[in-house]
C-alpha cells in the first residue's frame, strides 16, 4: 500500500517523500482512512509505530481545503493533547514538517518556560495548537486561547496522561471544546479508566489496534547479569568500559537513582547527561539534544521523563533497574534495533528483583540469555535486602495540607 492509494492529498504527498518514507507504516494505513472520514478512533500503538503522522496527515488533510490566507484571522481548528513537554514538541515538529507545502500554521504550548512568546504566536494566528494540560488550561483562562472552533481533538499517550494524573484536566479541555467534534485517542495501553474515559466523550469509535506482540522486537539482542544491588554501579562501569559500543540510554526508576549515576559516571569521565521530572524544560531539552547529535554517549533518564522520546539511532538500552512493569521493559528496549539496526538490551538484576524477571519472561515469552562472566556474579542464595521501616521521629500529620499538596513528584 502507498500514500497514493490512502487518498492523501499531493502537497502532504510531496512533505512524505521530503521526510523519506516509502510507504505508511502499519497504525498509518489502518488509522488514515476512518479519521479522514470524520470517524472517532480509539488506536493503541506505541512511539515508533509512526503514530503521529497517523494522526497528524489526516488532520492536515482535513484542514488543507478550508485554509485560510496565510495569517489573517485563523482559528485553532484541531487541538493535541500530550502529556509531556518534549512529546509535544516532537508532535508539533511532525505538523510542521508535514504542512511545508501549506499555509496551515502550528503552535506548541507547554510549561516551564516563559508564556509571552507563545502568547505572541497565538495572537497571530494557528490553525493547529499542541499543548500539555496544564499550560493549556492556564492560556484558555488568560483568555488567550478559543477553543469554539475545534474541529479535532487528539489525545496522545492517554495512558500516560492518566498515569501523571492529568485526567480531570483533560476531561475539562474536553468540555471546553464543542460538542460536535472529531476525537481521536491515542495509548500504548488501554486500561479500564481510559476505556471509561473513552466512553464518555467518544462517538460510536472505530478500534484500532496495532500493538506489537507481545514479542520483542527481534532485532534486539538481549542479555541479563545477576549482581548484587551495591555492586550494580561497579557492573556499569565495567560494561560501559569493556562492552558497550556506541551510545545507551540508562533507564532508573527514580529521578533520585539518575542523579545518584550521572554523577558516578561524570566522575570517573563519561560524557553524561540526564532527563527526569525535575529538570526544567529547556535543561531536558538541552539534555536531549545532546544526546542525539553525539555530544554525549550516556544518557540516563526515568520511565515517564523518556517515555514518547525518538531517538533515531540508539546502540543500546540499559536497565540498571529492572521495570516492575512487563510492559515498560517492553516499551525500554524497543527503543533500540529501530529501522533494522540491531539493539543491545542490557538488564541488571538484583535479589530484590528476581521476581519481575520471571514476569517479564512470562510476557515476552522468552527466556533472556544470563551472562554469568562477569566481576560481580550475585550469589545465587543470597536474600533480598529487607529495609526495615523505622518509622517517623515525627508525629503522624504534622504537615500541613497545603505541604502535603506541594509532594514533588518521583518521576
Ligand atoms: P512516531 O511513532 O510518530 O513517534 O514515529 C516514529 C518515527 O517514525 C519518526 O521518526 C517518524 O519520522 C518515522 N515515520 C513515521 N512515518 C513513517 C513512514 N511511513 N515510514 C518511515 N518512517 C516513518
Amino acid at each position: 500500500m502507498s500514500f497514493k492509494d490512502l487518498k492523501i492529498i499531493k502537497p502532504l504527498l510531496k512533505a512524505i517523500e521530503a521526510s523519506g518514507y516509502s510507504e505508511p507504516t502499519l497504525v498509518q494505513q489502518r488509522a488514515i482512512p476512518p479519521v479522514l472520514e470524520g470517524r472517532d478512533v480509539i488506536v493503541s500503538a506505541q512511539t515508533g509505530t509512526g503514530k503521529t503522522a497517523a494522526f497528524a496527515l489526516p488532520i492536515l488533510q482535513q484542514l488543507f481545503d478550508k485554509q485560510d490566507a496565510p495569517k489573517r484571522g485563523k482559528k485553532i481548528r484541531a487541538l493535541v493533547i500530550s502529556p509531556t513537554r518534549e512529546l509535544a514538541v516532537q508532535i508539533q515538529q511532525n505538523f510542521k514538517n508535514y504542512a511545508q507545502f501549506s499555509n496551515l500554521r502550528s503552535l506548541v504550548v507547554f510549561g516551564g518556560t516563559s508564556i509571552e512568546p507563545q502568547i505572541d504566536v497565538l495572537k497571530k494566528g494557528v490553525d493547529i495548537l499542541v499543548a500539555t494540560p496544564g499550560r493549556l488550561l492556564d492560556l484558555h483562562k488568560q483568555d488567550y486561547i478559543n477553543l469554539d472552533h475545534i474541529e479535532t481533538l487528539v489525545l496522545d499517550e492517554a495512558d500516560l496522561m492518566l498515569a501523571m494524573g492529568f485526567i480531570d484536566d483533560v476531561k475539562k479541555i474536553e468540555r471546553l471544546c464543542p460538542e460536535e467534534k472529531q476525537t481521536l485517542l491515542f495509548s500504548a495501553t488501554i486500561p479500564y479508566k481510559i476505556e471509561e474515559l473513552a466512553k464518555t466523550i467518544l462517538k460510536d469509535p472505530e478500534r484500532i489496534d496495532v500493538t506489537p506482540t507481545k514479542s520483542v522486537a527481534q532485532d534486539v539482542s538481549q542479555v541479563l547479569y545477576y549482581v548484587p544491588k551495591r555492586r550494580k554501579i561497579e557492573l556499569c562501569l565495567h560494561l560501559l568500559r569493556n562492552e558497550i559500543k556506541g551510545n545507551v540510554l540508562i533507564f532508573r526508576r527514580t529521578k533520585f537513582g539518575v542523579n545518584k549515576l550521572e554523577q558516578r559516571l561524570a566522575e570517573n569521565g563519561y560524557k553524561v547527561d540526564s532527563i527526569h521530572g525535575d529538570k526544567n524544560q529547556s535543561d531536558r531539552q538541552t539534555a536531549l539534544n545532546k544526546f542525539k547529535n553525539g555530544y554525549v554517549k550516556v544518557l540516563i533518564a526515568t520511565d515517564v521523563a523518556a517515555r514518547g522520546i525518538d531517538i533515531n539511532k540508539l546502540d543500546n538500552v540499559f536497565n540498571f533497574d529492572m521495570p516492575n512493569q512487563a510492559e515498560t521493559y517492553v516499551h525500554r528496549i524497543g527503543r533500540t534495533g529501530r529501522a533494522g539496526n540491531i539493539g543491545k538490551a542490557y538488564s541488571m538484576c538484583s535479589a530484590d528483583e528476581k521476581s519481575y524477571v520471571k514476569t517479564i519472561e512470562q510476557y515476552i515469552n522468552v527466556q533472556i540469555p544470563i551472562e554469568t562472566e562477569h566481576p560481580y556474579p550475585l550469589d545465587p542464595k543470597a536474600k533480598p535486602i529487607v529495609h526495615k521501616k523505622k518509622g517517623s521521629k515525627y508525629k503522624k500529620g504534622r504537615k500541613s495540607v497545603a505541604s502535603k499538596k506541594k509532594k514533588k513528584r518521583w518521576y
